[in-house]
């Protein structure tokens, strides 16, 4: 095992008590959320008493005021292999940092106490049905009306949308600019707030993503996130963070897929020997261990980048790049050591697999990742001329 010097004793304490939760309050409904395809409420509430939401939110608003995200990172590695589709990260890396950097005090007073006890589920919504990597493309708009906004528009893809109390929604404020963007906070019971189909997926079958729709919805100015016109900064402001979430828990899931192969080759046998012992099996574990070992490192070192308040754009998209492309390539490797039954579903590598692949998908594709860091080294087409 890898020596990790990022986690002191105190963290190993937090992962023994996350496992603990995990494997009572989480492990045993995995079937039934997979076939209904949400987790419970019960399990964000339960998640909420054991004080694994939003860490950061001050005490004033009933959090720990404990900003370290080495716990939400042994959260990703307990949490992601176990229920993929319980997306606590989501929550607390990727939308809650929006109300901690954005939110006056007197929002933050609303959400937070909801945030952190699990009875405000939060989700955030910026993909549409015409548009996801530009986000100059989107088309949802909001309308100044004076005392009230008035959004209207349509999301897709959007995780936790079924569950979600609070939704940030990306829509434009000014149609003469693809720019101009406000984030709103549209809570559930809104009128004109509707939810479409929970949408049907290759795998995080336990993961409720929908699509949303807002006709005509009137936001009271109280429920606007920041400046209505910088939505596109605020966003960008929270890439990094986002994309380290991701890199940690697909490290995490392309882990989980090494140990069940390990001793899975160990034990199945083939022509008098077990799959394990022959040289092509011992020459695909050794090389996704040095992989994963290399990914983890390069994990380890952006969160503690991070944690110095120095993880750049750049650097992250390095991470979400490695990370995901490492876990497909991991995944695929150990699903055809499994043989036949890798395919079946009762074997717990047919889930990673298709849960893996959305991870050079969504929150960036490999694509915009590599173009990011293309212009980082001033390759983009102004650098190249
Ligand atoms: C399970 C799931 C959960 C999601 N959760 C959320 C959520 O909570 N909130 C939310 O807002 N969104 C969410 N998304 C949306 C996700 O972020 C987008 O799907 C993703 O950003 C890609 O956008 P797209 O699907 O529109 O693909 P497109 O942008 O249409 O891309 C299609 C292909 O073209 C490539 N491409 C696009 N532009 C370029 C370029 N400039 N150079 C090279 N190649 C390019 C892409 O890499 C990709 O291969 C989720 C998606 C899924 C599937």
């Amino acid at each position: 095992m890898l020596d990790r010097p990022l986690f002191n004793e105190e963290h190993h304490m937090f992962r023994d008590s996350v496992r603990k939760w995990a494997e009572d309050e989480v492990v045993p409904h995995h079937d039934t959320w997979q076939q209904a395809g949400m987790v419970s409420r019960d399990v964000w509430e339960s998640a909420g008493k054991q004080g694994y939401l939003a860490m950061y939110a001050e005490e004033e608003y009933g959090g720990l005021g404990l900003d370290d995200f080495r716990f939400d990172q042994i959260l990703i590695e307990e949490l992601t292999w176990r229920e993929a589709g319980l997306f606590i990260p989501l929550h607390n890396r990727v939308v809650g940092p929006y109300f901690r950097k954005f939110a006056t005090p007197e929002q933050k007073a609303r959400f937070f106490p909801g945030i952190v006890a699990g009875t405000n589920i939060l989700a955030i919504a910026i993909s549409e049905p015409g548009t996801g990597s530009d986000v100059a493309g989107i088309r949802s708009r909001a309308e100044n009306k004076g005392d009230h906004w008035l959004l209207n528009g349509a999301k897709t893809f959007i995780s936790n949308g079924i569950l979600a109390d609070t939704v940030i929604v990306a829509a434009r404020t000014d149609p003469q600019n693809a720019r101009s963007l406000g984030l709103f906070l549209v809570e559930a019971g809104m009128p004109g707030f509707t939810r479409g189909r929970k949408l049907a997926k290759l795998g995080l079958h336990s993961q409720d993503t929908a699509e949303l729709f807002f006709d005509d919805v009137k936001i009271p100015k109280e429920n606007v996130l920041g400046d209505p016109t910088q939505g596109f900064k605020a966003m960008m402001v929270g890439l990094a963070e986002e994309r380290l979430t991701g890199a940690a828990s697909y490290v995490a899931r392309a882990e989980r897929a090494f140990e069940v192969t390990l001793a899975y080759i160990k034990d199945r046998n083939a022509f008098g020997r077990p799959i394990g012992s022959f040289q092509n099996s011992r020459f695909k574990m050794a090389e996704m261990r040095t992989q994963l070992d290399a990914a983890q490192v390069f994990v380890d070192h952006c969160t503690a980048m991070h944690l110095e308040g120095k993880l750049t754009a750049d650097l992250a998209a390095q991470a979400k790049l490695l990370t995901s492309e490492t876990e497909g390539r991991v995944v695929d490797e150990c699903l055809q050591l499994h043989g036949g039954a890798g395919y079946m579903r009762e074997y717990e590598i047919s889930r990673h697999y298709a849960d893996a692949r959305i991870s050079r998908i969504y929150a960036g594709t490999s694509e915009i990742m590599k173009e990011i860091i293309g212009r980082s080294l001033g390759l983009d087409e102004r650098g190249m001329r």
